[in-house]
Parts: structure tokens; C-alpha cells; sequence
């Protein structure tokens, strides 16, 4: 299918030729025409799979369609999200759409004076883009005012649900109009989640794309047993290979982060860590960084990779292993986007197999073993891996392909 199906306007398709989309993702040609319609959707969608053109293109034409004099400018469109570099990158989208438009949006987010933000709101705004806090203390202050809201955007409500946003998103929902069009989007339905989708929304279209449970399937993904003390040796080890060109390594805990950043400048690779002891501006620094390849590897935890959109990342280096199977699935999400192809590779010491065997469940597949590395684990964890034997799952990993990189 092209975009040409999809019923867009002159302007929009202007703006997608120079962003070099030949295509619509699944999301965006299942997406588009419903929300043209005016009806409310329920998306499950992880990033990577084109979500923020699914819903930015349609509001834009919508917003564009009924669009009032400029001075009667009023906040017609509210995208809540849950972190500051998701709301930065669905604001640069529309910025990208939108230029022949002219419509107008702002983003908002905390952790940053608001001074710069309520001027851009006092000039008069047709698209919000939020993340809750910094959105329910700028309602209070009455800078924004959302009685004229027609289509409200709920981006990855399971993130808002980890990170405790539940309860602010629905005193945000209290004050505004219940006649709207809801959009909501979430990498995955859990209860939780689907109970607020059916408090929310309004006889919803269901989509559902890419499924979490099905890992993007051009990511090349391969595990790697080492014991934890060998983790940081093992990440030089294999960053020495120069055809990585950019890799994101996960780590689970801010400490970590920057204990493997500084072991990364020892042996003389440039790297760069983004976690929420970071300010504001230290962290949009080292994005923008990586971003522009002056940085090759950037180290981050869950929440601050959260929708990180880097173009053409290569590789992804889960240094630690999620407990949480959907983590994973989110991490590696990071690369092979939007049809690319990517690495993720998983360093697990003993006691990361259970979860291992829980991520292999979840994807339904088996991850190939790499064993021919410097850093084998020694006797006692052998005997340590062994003990774990019931584990069906390493059996079957360890059966895949050896020598599996090419
Ligand atoms: P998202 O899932 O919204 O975070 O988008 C993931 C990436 O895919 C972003 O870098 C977008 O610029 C890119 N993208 C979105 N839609 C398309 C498309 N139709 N063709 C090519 N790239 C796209």
C-alpha cells in the first residue's frame, strides 16, 4: 500500500516525500484512515513500528481541516507521554509533518525551567505535547487550558503505568472534554491497561501490530554466558569490533551505567551515559551526541532509553538482563527499526538465566549462544549453570548455532 491510499493531504504528503517515507508502516495504514474517520483507537504498538506518524498525521489533517484563524489558536490536540526524550521526539515528528500546515504545537516536560515553555503556550498552541507532571502543574498555574480539546493522544500507557503515572493521568482525563477522540497506545495489554482502555475510550478500533511477544524479526539476537565479573572485559571486548557503529548498552541501575561508561573510557572507546541522575541538559547533550555519531556508544537505563529514536543504530548490548521478559523486547526495539536490520546481544551471568528462559518464552524462539569468547564462564559457574539444569531452555540454547556473528 502508499500513502497516496491513505487519503492525506497535499501538505502532508509534501512533508513525508522529504522525510524519504516510500511507505506506510502496518500501524500507519491501519491507523490513519480510522482516526480520519473520527473514531477512537486502541493501538498495541511498540516504538520502532512508525506509531507517532500513525496518530501525528491524521491530527495534523484533521487540525489542518478545521483549522481557525490564527489568533483564535487553542489547544485542540494533547499528546501525553511518559518521559521528556519521548515528548522531545514526538514534538521534533511534528515539526516534521506539519511544516507546510501551519499548525502549531509545544512540548512540555519537567526537570527543566517552565519560563521558555509558558511563552510558547502564551503564543497560542493547536498541539500539545506533555508528559503528566510537568502538564498537571501548568493546568493549576492556568497556562493551559483544555476545554477546546478534540483529540486526546495516550502514548504508551504501560510506561505511564510503571512509572506511577496512572493516578495523574486520570486527574489530566477529568479536565478534558469528555466529547473527544481518544487515541491510546501501548507496547502491551496488561489488565491494568485494558481496564483504563475501556474507562477511556469510546467503542475503540483495535490494532494491533507487531505483537511485544513477537520480536521484530530483523534483529539478529545472540546471548552471551559470562560471569559478572567479566561483564565490563567482555563489552571492550566485543565494542573492539569497529563494524559496530553505534550501540546502545543497557544497564539496569544508574550506577552501573556509569561504572561501565568510565571502564569504556579506560580502554580508550568514547562513551556516554543517559539515566535520570543526569540533568536535563547533560542527558539531551549525550542523546543529541549519539544521535550525530560523535558518540558510539551510549549507556542508559530503562526509563531514560525510553523511546530513544536513533536512525540506523546497530547494535543493541543488553549488558544486564531484564527481569521483566517485555524489557528486553522494548530494549532491542531500539534497533532494526522501521524495516533495518539490527544486532541485540545479551551478556548473562548465572543467575540472568532464569531470565533468559523467560524471554525465550515470550518471543518464542531460541536465542543462539555465542561461546567463542575470551571470557567463557569458569568451573564453578559451570557446576552453578548445571545445578540449574531443569532449565530446558539453556539446553536448547546452548544447542544453537556456535560461532553465530558473522
Ligand atoms: P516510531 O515508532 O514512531 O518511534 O518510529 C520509528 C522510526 O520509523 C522513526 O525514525 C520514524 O522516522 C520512522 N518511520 C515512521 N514511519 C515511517 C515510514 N512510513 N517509512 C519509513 N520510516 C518511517
Amino acid at each position: 500500500m502508499s500513502f497516496d491510499k491513505l487519503g492525506l493531504i497535499e501538505h502532508l504528503h509534501k512533508a513525508l516525500k522529504t522525510e524519504g517515507y516510500a511507505k506506510p508502516t502496518p500501524i500507519q495504514s491501519q491507523a490513519i484512515p480510522v482516526i480520519l474517520k473520527g473514531k477512537d483507537i486502541l493501538g498495541c504498538a511498540q516504538t520502532g513500528t512508525g506509531k507517532t506518524a500513525a496518530f501525528a498525521l491524521p491530527i495534523l489533517q484533521l487540525l489542518h481541516n478545521g483549522h481557525s484563524p490564527e489568533k483564535e489558536r487553542r489547544i485542540k490536540a494533547l499528546v501525553l507521554t511518559p518521559t521528556r526524550e519521548l515528548a522531545i521526539q514526538i514534538g521534533d515528528s511534528f515539526t516534521a509533518y506539519g511544516k507546510h500546515t501551519g499548525l502549531r504545537h509545544v512540548v512540555i516536560y519537567g526537570g527543566v525551567s517552565q519560563a521558555a515553555q509558558t511563552k510558547a503556550l502564551q503564543k497560542g498552541v493547536d498541539i500539545l505535547i506533555a508528559t503528566p507532571g510537568r502538564l498537571l502543574d501548568l493546568i493549576h498555574q492556568r497556562f493551559v487550558h483544555l476545554q477546546h480539546l478534540k483529540v486526546f493522544v495516550l502514548d504508551e500507557a504501560d510506561r505511564m503505568l510503571d512509572m506511577g503515572f496512572i493516578a495523574d493521568i486520570r486527574k489530566i482525563i477529568a479536565k478534558i472534554p469528555a466529547k473527544r477522540q481518544t487515541l491510546m497506545f501501548s507496547a502491551t495489554m496488561p489488565a491494568e491497561i485494558q481496564a483504563l482502555a475501556h474507562s477511556i475510550l469510546n467503542h475503540p478500533e483495535k490494532i494491533s501490530v507487531t505483537p511485544v511477544a513477537s520480536t521484530v524479526d530483523t534483529i539478529q539476537q545472540y546471548v552471551y554466558f559470562v560471569s559478572k565479573n567479566d561483564k565490563r572485559a567482555l563489552l571492550v571486548h566485543v565494542l573492539k569490533d569497529m563494524s559496530i557503529m553505534s550501540a546502545l548498552v543497557f544497564t539496569r541501575t544508574k550506577h552501573a551505567a556509569d561504572r561501565v561508561v568510565r571502564e569504556l573510557h579506560r580502554a580508550g572507546i568514547h562513551a556516554d551515559a543517559i539515566h535520570g541522575n543526569k540533568s536535563q541538559g547533560a542527558r539531551q547533550r549525550a542523546l543529541n551526541n549519539f544521535k550525530e555519531k560523535k558518540t558510539r556508544v551510549l549507556v542508559a537505563t530503562d526509563i531514560a532509553a525510553r523511546g530513544i529514536d536513533v536512525e540506523e543504530l546497530s547494535h543493541v548490548i543488553n549488558y544486564d538482563i531484564p527481569n521483566i521478559p517485555e524489557t528486553y523486547v522494548h530494549r532491542i526495539g531500539r534497533t532494526g527499526r522501521a524495516g533495518l536490520s539490527g544486532v541485540a546481544l545479551s551478556f548473562c551471568d548465572a543467575e540472568e538465566r532464569v531470565y533468559i528462559k523467560e524471554i525465550s518464552r515470550l518471543i518464542n524462539r531460541h536465542i543462539p549462544v555465542i561461546d567463542n569468547h575470551p571470557f567463557p564462564i569458569g568451573e564453578v559457574e559451570k557446576f552453578r549453570h548445571q545445578v540449574f539444569k531443569g532449565n530446558r531452555s539453556f539446553g536448547s540454547l546452548r544447542r544453537g548455532p556456535h560461532r553465530a556473528r558473522r
